[in-house]
């Protein structure tokens, strides 16, 4: 059983190289802040909770978190291995996790902030998972995803202010988990300012010597 955790602050590029690597290896990938904007979308009563949090580019509270992954990491599709992006998002998270399942990678995803500042500003993503830059990936059309037609997103979450609050909470609580997992023996690091492919080859190589 493979099982990944990719580590790295928002707009690292967790999500664009989880779906490059779960196709590549025929792995689930689990992004906790998709299952949270889908329960939102939903109006589900997780939605209605974590909606004002995710907002705030606050975490949202452990325990809600904890219980979606431990269910969702239950399917059948995990079995064989899986990809998790954006959880253990701080040290609590962690320990849940190991309460029930085995990680044996984990791979952070280096970039210094002011890049990621410039990234999460002219972020803009469609509902089909597909994810632009107005200035370094620009769509074709006008504000229109090149995939499926549908009008693109500027997340709330992606607004100046609350990218700054996500980066210190990010610094707070999430970086802390590079040396908790460091101390696992389970850790490798890799340079998120290259490019995708690169990454995508760097983290290749990481799991291939498993
Ligand atoms: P992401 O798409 O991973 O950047 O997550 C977007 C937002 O969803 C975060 O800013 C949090 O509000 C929430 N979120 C996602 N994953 C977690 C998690 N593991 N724990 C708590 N909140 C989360």
């Amino acid at each position: 059983m493979v099982n990944i955790v990719l580590l790295g602050p928002p707009g690292s590029g967790k999500g664009t190289q989880a779906e490059m690597i779960g196709s590549e290896y025929g792995w689930p990938q689990i992004s906790t802040g998709n299952i949270l904007r889908h329960a939102i979308e939903e109006g589900s009563d997780l939605g209605k909770k974590a909606k004002s949090y995710m907002d705030e580019g606050e975490l949202v509270p452990d325990d809600l978190v904890d219980e979606i992954v431990k269910q969702r990491l239950g399917k059948p599709d995990c079995e064989g291995g899986y990809l998790l992006d954006g959880f253990p998002r701080d040290v609590h998270q962690a320990k849940a996790l190991d309460s029930f399942s085995k990680i044996k990678l984990v791979i952070d995803i280096q970039v210094p902030d002011e890049q990621i500042i410039s990234r999460l500003s002219g972020r803009r993503v469609c509902d089909c998972g597909q994810t632009y830059h107005i200035q370094f990936n620009p769509p074709k059309g006008e504000g229109v995803c090149d995939l499926c037609g549908k009008k693109l997103i500027h997340r709330e979450d992606d607004q100046p202010d609350t990218i700054s609050h996500r980066l210190e909470v990010y610094h707070r609580k999430t970086e802390p988990l590079i040396e908790f997992y460091r101390g696992h023996g389970v850790l490798e690091v890799v340079d998120g300012t290259k490019h995708i492919d690169d990454i995508f080859e760097a983290i290749k190589s990481k799991i291939d010597k498993l």
